[in-house]
Parts: structure tokens; C-alpha cells; sequence
């Protein structure tokens, strides 16, 4: 049952590059609310489009703020303060 209402939504719902291209349009603008609707429909059956829209929010959320990568995604690259200090000493005497 699953797996049939699943090839339904996905037959009745936008194509894949159609949905990308609302994922873009989503993080610009309020979509109408049927293609809100296609949308959620689409990315509950496509794990796809779900995976591009996890990436795009990712984007979204480094580009106003790069520190946020959130985790499991990067080591923790900051430096200990007397190494830092040892650092910035370098490179303002070159
Ligand atoms: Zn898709």
C-alpha cells in the first residue's frame, strides 16, 4: 500500500527538475499553495530532491552565517588562543 500511494504521488506530482527549480524559487520567494502542496507531496515519496533540498538549506544557512555548518560536517578547526596568538605575531612581522 505504501509503495503504490508512493509511485502515486510521484506520478501526480511535478518532475524532479521542476521541483528543483521550485526548491530554488522556495528560498527567494513564497510559493502559491498548490505548489507548496506538489512540493511537500514530492519530496515525501523523492529521496532525491529531498537530498538536493537538505543541501540548498545548507547553503542557505552558510551564507549567512559560515560558522554554522551544523555537525558532523567539518572538524572543529579553531585554534587554541596561544597558538593563535603565535600566528597573528607571524603574520604581522612579514
Ligand atoms: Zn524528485
Amino acid at each position: 500500500m505504501i509503495r503504490w500511494m508512493a509511485g502515486f504521488i510521484g506520478r501526480h506530482t511535478s518532475p524532479c527538475q521542476q521541483v528543483a527549480q521550485r526548491l530554488s524559487d522556495a528560498m527567494d520567494r513564497r510559493l502559491p499553495l498548490h505548489q507548496q502542496l506538489d512540493l511537500r507531496l514530492h519530496l515525501v515519496v523523492c529521496a532525491l530532491c529531498e537530498r538536493y533540498r537538505r543541501h540548498l538549506e545548507t547553503l542557505r544557512r552558510l551564507m549567512r552565517d559560515p560558522r554554522d555548518v551544523g555537525e558532523g560536517w567539518l572538524p572543529d578547526v579553531s585554534l587554541p588562543p596561544d597558538v593563535r596568538e603565535r600566528l597573528k605575531r607571524v603574520l604581522n612581522s612579514s
